[in-house]
């Protein structure tokens, strides 16, 4: 996609992101927007980079990590995104600010123990799976709050919130009610003494309920970059 479209996209992501803001009587500017680039050239993130855009979001390791390498003269803040393989916690331990994708307590213990002391903790969210697909990673609602228990000893991880993919419906409704249980199960971990501030919810699709129902960082991919072109051509 040339230079002049994405920016495009970047000013009409951004417009959809303050209107639904206002539109829920949220402060403007309180969604953060993370750019998802997975199989997408990193020219393409350089351009949103110079539009203004800080967080991108990456959901394979080893193409993420050639990316970064292509761009360590940005300032740009890296978040994981995809599922993680135990084999795979020392990369991510080393080349992200934030992971979205935690859903198991061995996976937090490694990112823990493979984080480097000169970096601060890793900002983690607990990936969840409030409709039970049994075909999706995260976990259910009634193992989360012990899961948060056992995280909130590990002190190179700082758990900060609640990731969901909803599965796909068009039915604004529909996705509402799966955004509204998620900001509940965050209420119940705050309740619960963990200080959680974030809520990752809303993609492409579905970004204005999601903000409506009280994201904080809204992962967008297609909105962005367009549609992703086959992983194994990128
Ligand atoms: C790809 C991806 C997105 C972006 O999805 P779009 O529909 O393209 O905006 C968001 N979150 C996760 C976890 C993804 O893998």
């Amino acid at each position: 996609m040339n230079t002049s479209h994405l920016a495009e996209n970047y000013r009409a992501v951004v417009d959809r992101i303050r209107a639904a803001e206002r539109h829920a009587n949220r402060e403007v500017g309180s969604v953060n927007l993370v750019a998802v680039g997975k199989l997408h050239p990193a020219k393409s993130i350089r351009t949103l980079a110079e539009c203004g855009q800080r967080i991108f979001a990456e959901n394979f390791v080893q193409e993420a990590i050639s990316k970064q390498q292509v761009l360590s003269d940005l300032n740009i803040e890296w978040h994981f995104i995809g599922t993680i393989q135990s084999n795979k916690t020392k990369d991510i331990a080393k080349h992200f600010s934030w992971v979205h994708s935690v859903d198991r307590y061995k996976i937090a213990r490694r990112l823990n123990d493979q984080r480097s002391d000169d970096l601060p903790p890793l900002n983690i969210c607990i990936q969840t799976n409030l409709q039970g697909e049994t075909t999706k990673s995260g976990v259910s609602g009634e193992e989360l709050l012990p899961l948060l228990d056992d995280i909130a000893s590990l002190p190179r991880v700082r758990a900060r919130g609640l990731m969901i993919i909803p599965e796909p419906v068009n039915v604004a409704d529909e996705q509402r009610e799966v955004f509204a249980r998620l900001r509940e199960w965050l209420g119940h971990a705050v309740e619960r003494g963990h200080p959680l501030d974030t809520l990752s919810m809303g993609m492409t699709a579905d970004m204005e309920v999601a903000i409506e129902q009280g994201a904080t960082h809204v992962r967008i991919g297609t909105a962005l970059f367009g549609p992703r072109p086959d992983k194994k051509r990128a």
